[in-house]
């Protein structure tokens, strides 16, 4: 397999679900399929030639660890000839997040020379279930129009669930806002505020775990519902919404526009009523911006 001539082959690689490109020794990409553009975002004219690690797809891994940059398995590939599969969150060309579970491989000559590599790409559970959940919010009127997440409404009836005798022993809340939205606004245009509040809202949907929830909670603050929860999950999302948020980034007009979120989270208890958790999230969303913002503040 050294070329890609064979048009029923490159036919059967086009018609794949999957995304699959491949990449030549310098990890320019020499291939890129329908499947690719689908999940990515990303046309074949705009990523052929370009080496995959240029601000392209720029995967990073559950402790946010830039695989581009620091541990890429298609180099890891090309080096030792050894397969390797990874789950990532993958940088989708709107700016959000999307996890996927890659695969790498060596491409090989006639004399079995490695001369490149391939990935292949699918949308992981999370991702296939974010886009479910979109859909159902839709057709019930509970999306918030920009983001297409959850709207309010959505939020207080999950919120809820949370309480009373049906409710699971503890759940976690977080409450999220975007730091400094206001200076993306005046220096950007309110347009580019709009694109941005759909990344950070996308990749929150597709950083959550199943039977988690988020909604948008008015302006550029969202709610995080994890129902059936301890300290030590709440913990570990929260900081995983942070690092993939403060990784993202869109493209506007030339330039790149990033955000961080500050957090504040809290855990149910027997005796607290939601609305008192809520509040207790919310002062420690203060405390995380009070003290420099882009953290996470769980404890009084
Ligand atoms: P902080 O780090 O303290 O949160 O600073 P901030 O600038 O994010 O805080 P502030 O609450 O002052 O600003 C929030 C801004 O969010 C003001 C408002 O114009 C903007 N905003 C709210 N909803 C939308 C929206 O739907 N689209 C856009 N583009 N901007 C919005
Ligand atoms: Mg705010
Ligand atoms: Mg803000």
């Amino acid at each position: 397999m050294t070329t890609l001539n064979d048009a029923f082959f490159q036919e059967v690689l086009d018609s794949m679900f999957d995304g699959v490109y491949f990449v030549d020794p310098r990890r320019r990409i020499t291939y890129w399929n329908q499947g690719a553009e689908r999940i990515s975002g990303f046309s074949e004219a705009e990523v052929m030639g370009r080496s995959c690690a240029d601000n392209i797809l720029r995967h990073v891994d559950e402790e946010g660890h830039q695989l581009c940059l620091e541990g890429c398995p298609l180099a890891a590939t090309m080096s030792d000839g050894q397969p390797r599969e990874a789950e990532v969150y993958m940088h989708h060309k709107d700016g959000h997040r999307v996890p996927v579970v890659v695969r790498a491989a060596p491409i090989r000559d006639e004399a079995e020379q490695i001369i490149g590599a391939v990935e292949v790409f699918v949308p992981g559970r999370t991702a296939e279930r974010a886009q479910q959940i979109i859909e159902d919010l839709r057709r019930q009127a509970l999306h918030d129009p920009l983001t297409q997440i959850g709207n309010r409404r959505f939020g207080e009836t999950n919120l809820e669930s949370l309480e009373g005798d049906t409710a699971p022993a503890q759940s976690g809340i977080l409450f999220v806002d975007i730091d400094h939205f206001k200076h993306v606004n005046d220096t950007y245009g309110h347009e580019a505020g709009d694109e941005v509040l759909k990344m950070v809202a996308n990749t929150l949907l597709n950083g959550l775990r199943a039977g988690d929830s988020v909604c948008r909670w008015g302006g550029e603050e969202f709610v995080v519902m994890l129902p059936g929860c301890d300290g030590e999950d709440l913990a570990r999302v929260a900081e995983r919404l942070r690092m993939l948020v403060a990784k993202s980034w869109i493209d506007h007009e030339g330039n790149r526009l990033r955000v961080t979120i500050s957090l504040g989270g809290a855990l149910t208890t027997e005796e607290n009523a939601i609305e008192r958790v809520l509040e207790q999230a919310d002062r420690r969303l203060y405390v995380s911006k009070e003290t420099g913002r882009n953290r996470v503040t769980l404890t009084d």
